[in-house]
């Protein structure tokens, strides 16, 4: 048996992860966690019994009241408890953001197996987090891909892999997209997830995080990840080796599918994710990004390339923007703005301490708060 701890499992990753492991027979839920939802976290609770949850602050604790034979802790340290706890031998690491961090490392540490559905963790800390390369398994759609095509390949033998992007809500919009509303903004059209990734959907920047988060887990060099557009979703990721030769994976667009391959991998098992009717598509189609009218994807590649803390301060400086979006505080356009100011004020440092890089991950969130507020004072 199995026994799996979800960090985040009130989102759309910790949903979807439950409804896999209800079919799933050697698997079984060790632990839970939620940042606020307090009343789905409760109905989880009484349908997967756990023995630990986890809840966002001590406030919530008491909202959550007693739930009989559930031990129930809050905040980051219990994240990083119920990660590294004796029982655990699966972590789904399922946060929003750099919060996936600290829990990530205890998990690794402790010698846990991590399915990782946060790419924020890779692209703020992929140096610390790849010294334990063996126990991590990609579940974001791309990388399962990529996993997959390259398994029992030689990594030397690979001209380049190819992340495919849908290219998001706003790939053929006409009008102006500093006028876009977040409304139309989380209009993704093929994929249900949350708000956050959604928005990092729209501007390209989910496909930035990924090509870092590409980079770490097959350390493949940065000239050597493309982004094409494909719009349809069906191929989620591609492998060009040194023959020309292209191995790709296809599926139905469905996150339960490379859930469960992290969740049971190496072995494949039967899905309840019904099968891609090839006959049905009508057509695979693929372009190049516009790195100008999406410069998230540009900055990410930079910040990338530059590497050491700048990753860091772009994720960070991309989720304050994303926020203050939401919030309808900026505008679209100024998520870029905003990052590519802050990347700019930011001296890095390389091979950066666990400890050095929170700490540079909320000072860049202080310096986006004061740039918006600059941005904010040009726009009047
Ligand atoms: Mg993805």
């Amino acid at each position: 048996m199995l026994n799996i701890a979800i960090l985040g499992s009130t989102g759309s990753i910790g949903t979807q992860t439950l409804e896999v492991i209800k079919h799933l027979p050697d698997c079984q839920v060790f632990g839970l966690s939620a940042n606020s939802n307090v009343a789905l976290l409760k109905e989880q609770i009484n349908i997967h019994q756990p023995k630990m949850v986890v809840i966002g602050d001590q406030s919530k604790v008491k909202e959550l009241g007693k739930c009989s034979g559930v031990s129930i802790s809050a905040g980051n340290d219990g994240l990083c408890e119920l990660a590294s706890h004796p029982e655990v031998d699966l972590v789904v690491v399922a946060l929003v953001g750099a919060a996936g961090l600290q829990p990530t490392i205890a998990a690794l540490q402790a010698g846990k197996r991590v399915a990782l559905a946060n790419k924020e963790t890779l692209v703020a800390g992929g140096h610390l987090v790849m010294e334990y390369r063996e126990q991590l398994i990609p579940i974001d759609s791309e990388h399962s891909a990529i996993w997959q095509c390259l398994d029992g390949k030689n990594i030397s033998e690979v001209k380049e892999i190819i992340l495919t992007a849908s290219g998001g809500p706003f790939l053929n919009y006409t009008g102006e997209l500093a006028k876009v509303t977040v409304m139309q903004a989380l209009k993704h059209p093929n994929w249900d997830m949350g708000g956050k990734i959604t928005i990092d959907s729209a501007t390209l920047m989910n496909k930035g995080l990924e090509v870092i988060e590409a980079h770490w887990l097959f350390g493949f060099d940065y000239d050597k990840i493309e982004v094409v557009i494909h719009p349809q979703s069906i191929i989620h990721s591609m492998v060009r080796f040194c023959d020309g030769t292209i191995i790709a994976q296809l599926g139905t667009t469905d996150m339960r599918l490379p859930i469960q391959y992290a969740l049971t991998y190496p072995q494949i098992k039967p899905s309840i994710v019904p099968d891609l009717d090839l006959t049905k598509l009508s057509e695979l189609t693929f372009a190049k990004p516009d790195l100008e009218r999406f410069p998230c994807l540009k900055l990410a590649y930079q910040a990338g390339k530059i590497g050491g803390t700048l990753p860091t301060v772009m994720n960070a400086a991309n989720e304050i923007a994303v926020e203050l979006f939401m919030q309808e505080k900026i505008s679209f356009t100024a998520i870029p703005q905003l990052i590519e100011m802050v990347m700019e004020e930011h001296q890095p440092i390389f091979n950066p301490t666990l400890n050095e890089i929170l700490e540079i991950d909320i000072s860049a969130r202080e310096a986006a708060m004061k740039v918006a507020n600059q941005l904010k004072g040009r726009m009047k």
